[in-house]
């Protein structure tokens, strides 16, 4: 397989765009090679700059849930296209997005369009500060939620009283009121909640942990943020960013039945344009601008188009046996890959929710940002650079999730599962 294109092109980017790319990960620099440039894609395959194939498992990182290019998307997006693309105005696809949202996502009772998860997460926060009158905010190390100041904080070690800024630029003064706790730990949340007791405004989780590769909250967990919250007078902020209309229409929360008091959203509710949204109880969204007082805006939030790929995309998850179809499929796919490598002797820990896996390059559990970072990244590597040479496109790091779409085919499965037991018995 050749990638002399794709080597110009980042030869090329990187002259002009930091690092060449314009997301890190996508500079695929953890696995030691360099990126492929992509020209288009189709259903679960994608297309590089020099004509390489690839089956796709990284899905745009979790919007594609129906594939690309899904036919009844692109021509929501091009018919709403000659009417404009953009007013700065309301318009009648809001509503009907946002009422897709509320039936959908058991917390929502209302909710706001944004740009980007990101945008939404930072959003979340402040209004749960606003709500609550607290600066204090929880969030687990691992749980990745968007670039804002306050969030690029991981665990200082100890007890972390204080948080500690995960990059330059972010000044200690506004990562200080960022606690951080152990995924997976109800009791590192209770110390945090007990030495801060009545100042924290929100704990914010990804219900089910897709940023540190796949974790899954173990039982009583969430239900136990859910109890220490109610108790306590914090908002819990479930950021299903990547969860939400993956695992369930109603996302990680309809799965457990653990329903949070505000929701944040990206990625799929976009259908591959930029989206994002929060929402929840009226009481607290009844606080944002112009209603309320915390103010929250956006020229290009709630766009035409963004609406009417992400209507499109709702509407076709909504159709009955979707998500059987898609499990079965990501069990198919997720089971087979553990196969090949405990066929080839290789130590492996799996892990699948839904449509969500992981193959942890490590013989131990995983169950938090600790276990996780004790896996031989070295091996994941070679596995990655071998799969992308057999035309299997997985994300560029054993820190992400692989996604599965309804637009996979058995046959394609199948290769995807030869390709990895020669990659294993490679190592
Ligand atoms: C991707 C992601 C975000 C950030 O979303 P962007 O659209 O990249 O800003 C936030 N939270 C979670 C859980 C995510 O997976």
């Amino acid at each position: 397989m050749n990638h002399l294109r794709s080597s110009e092109l980042f030869t090329a980017a990187k002259e002009i765009i930091p690092g060449g790319v314009n997301s890190p990960v996508r500079a695929f620099r953890s696995v030691g090679a360099d990126p492929v440039f992509i020209s288009k894609a189709s259903g679960s395959h994608i297309f590089d700059a020099d004509g390489n194939d690839y089956i796709d498992f990284v899905g745009s990182w979790g919007p594609m849930i129906l594939g690309h290019c899904h036919p009844d998307v692109v021509a929501a997006v091009k018919r709403t296209a000659e009417s404009g693309c953009s007013f700065g105005a309301p318009t009648e696809l809001e509503i009907t997005l946002a009422q897709l949202v509320i039936d959908a996502v058991p917390s929502i009772e209302m909710v706001r369009m944004v740009s980007s998860g990101t945008e939404a997460t930072m959003s979340a926060i402040r209004l749960a500060r606003g709500y609550t009158g607290r600066d204090k905010i929880m969030k687990f190390s691992g749980c990745y939620h968007g670039h804002s100041d306050a969030l690029l904080v991981k665990a200082g070690s100890g007890a972390a009283t204080f948080g500690v800024p995960d990059s330059p630029g972010v000044p200690q003064d506004f990562a200080k009121h960022t606690l951080t706790a152990n995924y997976n730990s109800i009791e590192s949340v209770k110390t945090l909640v007990a030495e801060n007791s009545g100042q924290i405004a929100c704990i914010i989780v990804e219900p089910i942990a897709g940023n540190m590769g796949t974790v899954p909250p173990q039982p009583g967990f969430l239900e136990g943020l859910r109890k220490l919250c109610s108790d306590e007078g914090i908002v819990l902020i479930f950021d299903e960013v990547m969860s939400g209309f993956r695992v369930a229409l109603g996302g990680a929360q309809e799965v457990y039945g653990v329903v949070p008091d505000m929701t944040t959203l990206g990625k799929i509710i976009g259908g591959g344009l930029p989206v994002g949204a929060f929402g929840g109880k009226k009481e607290i969204m009844s606080l944002l601008s112009p209603s309320g007082g915390v103010y929250q805006a956006g020229t290009l939030s709630g766009n035409p188009l963004a609406m009417a790929a992400g209507i499109a995309t709702l509407n076709l998850l909504k159709q009955p046996g979707f998500y059987q179809k898609l499990e079965e499929k990501s069990a198919y796919v997720a089971n087979g890959i553990a196969k090949a490598a405990k066929d080839a002797g290789y130590p492996l820990f799996s892990t699948r929710v839904g449509s969500m896996f992981c193959a942890f390059f490590t013989g131990n559990q995983v169950t938090d940002w600790d276990s996780a970072a004790g896996c031989d990244t070295k091996a994941f590597a070679t596995y990655f650079r071998s799969m992308l040479d057999e035309g299997i496109y997985l994300a560029p790091s054993q820190f992400e999730t692989a996604f599965v779409s309804i637009a996979h085919t058995e046959a394609e499965l199948d290769r995807t599962i030869a390709a990895a037991a020669k990659s294993f018995r490679k190592l």
